[in-house]
């Protein structure tokens, strides 16, 4: 287990524990590592209620951890939106928010209040798991939707447990996406290819204004190297790709240094997005970040509400990311994170209805590259 601290991040003040959690081991696992941090059993409905009335829930949420059981269901699918092409992906619930600071970050709203938990009842989420994986048709899931993948395999044995549990079986492919550079629990592990880590990359000056504690893009990508080196498939997400004067030179060195590194034949994706969010999220960065510039770009309303960069910008810039990719891994399996058919066909040539549907694609790239069984 790697020491608890985590340079950057912010800093744990509190725990709060679920009494209907207190002995679980799962609880005394994570417990461990905060010896020193004050810790309350308190319901959860009372923690909700601490945060809400602090002066910024926002950050109070994030230096909180609240240890209590996931009630709901562990695997569900993504939100999406039926306006743009989706990839039909599939959520395993872990745990909610983030220590790290991200200006665009949506669970900044998404959660009410947004609060760090990690779900300790683990053996209800390995009975889900296994009766997943034995019946499901899909391809593809990821911890990454509502947390950072990687922060739990800093504190926890959970990230080692879902990659040897994955790696015994050929149906689907995990994907952990992280903005750390937490993989050194990773080693030596029975991964069998079936688990994917992933790195969302941006600019150095993206990283520096927008992801407060993130991990450089240096350190990213030391931390892909290590996994490509330990035997790991990567994906990589450009996202949220960010439109200021200038700035498509700076994503162009990022292709050139991510290329530098990694072996495009071990790519398993890499997926692009421009700026998105929910309009209340703009107000909430100029207040949180006041160093970042992000908003200040040409913003409309898309078909789902949220701001995004207008059409004949967002094309542009992809072309330009495009063709650096292609110049460098022509075969690299490329798709839009929430974008219209019409964008994919005047960038990449082509509708993913016309490939057989987006999620199609990229399970066929999973069952190439984490050698999943094809029936
Ligand atoms: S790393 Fe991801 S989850 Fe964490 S703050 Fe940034 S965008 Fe949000």
């Amino acid at each position: 287990m790697q020491t608890k601290s985590f340079p950057n991040l912010n800093p744990i003040r509190r725990i709060y524990i679920d009494p209907a959690v207190e002995h679980m081991p799962q609880t005394l696992e994570i417990l461990q590592n905060f010896d020193d941090v004050p810790q309350k059993v308190c319901p959860t409905d009372q923690v909700f209620e601490i945060i809400n009335q602090s002066s910024d829930p926002i950050q109070t949420g994030k230096e909180v951890l609240l240890l209590t059981a996931n009630k709901g269901r562990f695997i569900r699918g993504c939100p999406g939106t039926r306006h743009y092409e989706c990839c039909r992906y599939v959520i395993l619930h872990v745990g909610t928010y983030c220590p790290m600071d991200c200006a665009y970050c949506i669970l900044q709203t998404f959660f009410h209040p947004p609060v760090l938990q990690y779900f300790v009842n683990h053996e209800d989420m390995l009975a889900e798991l296994d009766h997943f994986l034995e019946t499901t048709s899909q391809r593809r899931i990821g911890t990454g939707e509502y947390t950072d993948s990687l922060i739990w395999s800093h504190w926890t044995t959970l990230v080692a447990n879902l990659v040897q549990r994955f790696g015994r079986q050929s149906q689907v492919a995990l994907e952990l996406k992280t903005k750390t550079n937490l993989v050194k629990n990773l080693e030596n592990l029975a991964h069998n290819r079936k688990t994917i880590l992933a790195w969302s990359l941006n600019t150095e000056s993206v990283i520096r204004e927008n992801e407060v504690g993130t991990a450089s893009l240096k350190e990213r990508l030391d931390a892909a190297l290590s996994c490509q080196q330990w035997g790991y498939p990567l994906a990589f997400h450009f996202d949220p790709i960010i439109i200021a004067d200038g700035i498509e030179d700076e994503y162009l060195a990022v292709i050139r240094e991510l290329f530098d590194r990694i072996d495009p034949d071990n790519i398993v994706w890499i997926s692009l997005g421009s700026l998105r969010c929910m309009p209340p999220l703009k107000a909430i960065i100029h207040r949180r970040f006041p160093q970042s510039r992000i908003m200040y770009g040409e913003f409309i309303s898309g078909l789902d509400n949220k701001l995004r960069y207008f059409k004949p910008l967002r094309i542009n810039i992809y072309r330009q990311i495009i063709s650096g990719i292609r110049k460098m891994a022509p075969q690299v399996p490329l798709y839009f994170c929430m974008e219209s058919g019409d964008v994919w066909e005047q960038t990449m040539g082509f509708r993913p209805d016309a490939k057989g549907g987006l999620a199609n694609l990229l399970d066929g790239s999973a069952i190439k590259q984490c050698n999943l069984n094809s029936s």
